[in-house]
């Protein structure tokens, strides 16, 4: 009778134990990645289902054309009063995106698709698989305006050459406050190395996106020419729990990193209703992401997402 007792004592509880992971493991492996599109047709599907896009998955632009748009507005056509505020969604997939736009038309990304500025956009190279789907590639080209195999970046381990400057150094050298904040390291000690070297005062190391958030409004508020800033925290939730539009983990990240970006902007218009600043506004994504990981070749990982307060494309 005693050890009876005894036996229920342990086994009721480590059954309990036993059973809420088996739930929770389940859920996690085989329910969140099941909460989006698991082929490039569902995917092209579902974009396509999307009415706010300004552009198809046929036409999509390349994330390299961003750096002429950047230096058309900052350096060539710059009476003096143009500024620049961009801001990066890591790993945001286009689906999600396009929800938001859709289901929240007062968010940042929902009132520049009202203007007619949401497009569709690639990385990876200009064939696919040149260079991976990560974020040092995709930064090495929205910042140059080059593949990584011109410019030497051509997955997360590479650093870009220093004969290929960023917009970042151009806009300093023609006399432009300029910052980068963000809190993946390695934009830093690997990607953009021999430019943080050179140039120290452009890149400003944080800790975590509320880091880089206070880094970006500083800079808004201190008279900062261009502001550009990179949220980690949905790359981060799409690797623990799958890049999938519907999963509700990855959606609260995409979700906070608007808050973060609705500040911003706000600062931004701010200053532009009460100066002659023209404030040039562009929020995209470097890569998707499928499963919980990207790199790879699929529309999944190498479609990205542009939304601007102005038209370019
Ligand atoms: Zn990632």
């Amino acid at each position: 009778m005693k050890h009876k007792t005894l036996l229920k004592a342990i086994l009721i509880p480590v059954g309990a134990i036993a059973l809420i992971a088996l739930l929770l493991g389940g859920t996690w492996l085989f329910v969140l990645p099941r909460l989006g599109a698991s082929s490039d047709e569902d995917f092209t599907r579902q974009i396509h289902a999307q009415t706010v896009w300004q552009n198809t998955m046929d036409n999509r632009v390349p994330i390299t054309a961003l750096h002429n748009v950047m230096t058309r507005h900052m350096i060539a056509q710059n009476d003096g009063a143009n500024r620049l505020l961009l801001i990066v969604y890591d790993g945001a997939l286009a689906t999600l995106a396009g929800t938001r736009a859709v289901e929240y038309p007062n968010s940042p990304i929902g009132q520049f698709a009202a203007l007619g500025n949401l497009w569709l956009g690639y990385t990876g190279g200009a064939t696919p698989g040149d260079q991976t789907t990560d974020t040092s590639p995709g930064f090495a080209s929205l910042f140059t305006g080059t593949w990584g195999l011109q410019n030497g970046v051509l997955n997360n381990r590479g650093t870009l050459s220093p004969e290929v400057p960023t917009i970042l150094r151009s806009m300093h050298e023609h006399g432009l406050r300029v910052r980068f904040s963000y809190s993946w390291r390695s934009h830093g000690t690997v990607n953009f190395r021999h430019e943080m070297e050179q140039f120290p005062t452009m890149f400003d190391f944080a800790r975590g996106d509320a880091g880089t958030a206070d880094s970006m409004l500083d800079a808004i508020l201190n008279g900062y020419h261009a502001v550009l800033g990179s949220f980690e925290s949905i790359d981060t939730w799409g690797h623990i729990t799958g890049f999938n539009y519907r999963n509700p983990f990855y959606r609260r990240a995409f979700v906070r990193t608007e808050a973060d970006a609705a500040g911003l902007i706000a600062a931004a218009q701010a200053r532009a209703d009460s100066t002659d600043e023209n404030w040039l506004i562009i929020l995209l994504s470097d890569h998707g992401g499928i499963g919980t990981d990207h790199g790879g070749t699929t529309l999944m990982e190498n479609t990205i997402w542009i939304a601007s307060n102005q038209g370019f494309f």
